[in-house]
């Protein structure tokens, strides 16, 4: 899967509507401070369904609603549209393309969509479960991030390159299985007392 292009509409600093198209291989994108830039990884945070203002520096949702300039007036609704190539079928949707939309009105309402067919959040978290993409994936690495990766604890950083190699899915399954172990042995204890009781 690779991202083919965003599309913002309202969202932040993008009063006109942006449609940025992406190659595959690496994009570079410059630009002043306070152009806009973040904003592109911000957008791709929210249409993947980010629920925490704070995570795309907000204070409350509709921060992400342009809300205009000196020049403009605020706008009543935020757009993103995510455009992914899926010819790998890595996620499970039979389209060589899938894209992704979310919206957000003013007053609150918030709507979904995935191939233009309106979906929920749900759908949305569910179709990038186990892909290695989603807003709780490793695609976005903000400066912070680099830095707090840098100063953390051996055993720290040990977590986050588990959860990077998928180590944890795996942990979280041994776990499981023993626990299921112990039942099992209890449930032999068990057997084998009644057959004493009975010999
Ligand atoms: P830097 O290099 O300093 O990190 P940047 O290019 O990443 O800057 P961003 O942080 O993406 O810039 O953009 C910040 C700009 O977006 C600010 O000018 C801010 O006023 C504008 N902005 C953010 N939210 C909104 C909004 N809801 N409506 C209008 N403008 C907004």
């Amino acid at each position: 899967v690779y991202l083919k292009s965003i599309e913002a509409d309202g969202f932040k600093s993008f009063a006109n509507k942006v449609d940025i198209k992406f190659d595959s291989g690496l994009t570079a994108v410059v630009g002043p401070n306070g152009s806009g830039k973040s904003n592109i990884t911000d957008a791709i945070r929210w249409v993947l369904g980010e629920q925490s203002a704070r995570s795309i520096r907000g204070v409350k949702m509709e921060d992400v609603i342009f809300n205009g300039t000196d020049s403009r007036t605020p706008m009543n609704a935020a757009k993103v549209k995510l455009q992914l190539d899926n010819q790998s079928r890595t996620l499970p949707v039979e389209s060589d393309d899938v894209n992704i939309m979310r919206k957000l009105y003013r007053n609150g309402d918030s709507e979904y969509f995935i191939n233009d067919e309106r979906t929920r959040l749900k759908e949305i978290t569910e179709l990038f479960l186990d892909s290695g993409l989603g807003k709780n994936a490793y695609n976005i690495i903000s400066q912070g991030e680099v830095e707090s990766l840098l100063k953390a604890r051996a055993d720290e950083r040990r977590v986050l390159i588990e959860e990077v190699a998928g180590v944890m899915k795996y942990k979280k399954r041994k776990k499981e299985s023993v626990k299921r172990l112990e039942e099992t042995k209890d449930n032999l204890n068990r057997i084998n007392d009644i057959i004493q009781e009975l010999t």
